[in-house]
């Protein structure tokens, strides 16, 4: 079923050009208004001073790392902004890492053009609503407000 769609705007975070050109086109085309930032620091302050409905944000940036922005956009931004992360890692830990930092969702590069919008509809729906605090990947979990995890199912303990 695909969700209606509606205009949103979107700050894309990252630093290699080509991947973030090919992700702002994508947005663009599915009628999204799109910023676009290289920097994490540049990218923090555009972000806090004028708040997008999702940020899909890069983990490894100059000036300050995605997870250093998430962070320090939990802490000093007036409203919840929805974090879409994009990295190449995908194991376990890392996806733990990113939600810990305060990301709302994960994407592992590569990923189809598809499921990039549909996550950041889904990330804008979800903000709208501020009701949903269970995310799902794959196997795995999390509730953001009690801070648990599952994997399968099972449980998982944390640090
Ligand atoms: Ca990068």
């Amino acid at each position: 079923m695909q969700p209606l769609a509606r205009a949103l705007t979107v700050l894309v975070v990252e630093d290699h050009a080509p991947l973030r050109e090919q992700i702002a086109l994508l947005l663009r085309s599915a009628g999204h208004r799109v910023d676009e930032a290289s920097d994490g620091r540049l990218a923090l302050a555009s972000a806090l001073q004028t708040p997008p409905d999702v940020l899909v944000l890069d983990l490894g940036l100059p000036g300050l790392s995605g997870l250093a922005l998430c962070r320090q956009l939990r802490e000093q931004a007036a409203q919840p902004i929805p974090v879409l992360m994009l990295t190449a890692r995908d194991t376990l830990p890392d996806k733990l890492e990113g939600f810990a930092a305060g990301a709302d969702d994960y994407l592992t590069k590569p990923f189809a053009s598809e499921e990039l919008l549909v996550r950041v509809l889904a990330l804008s729906r979800r903000a709208g609503a501020g009701l949903d605090f269970r995310l799902h990947i794959g196997s795995l979990a999390l509730d953001r407000r009690s801070r648990e995890a599952w994997r399968h199912g099972q449980r998982l303990v944390l640090p």
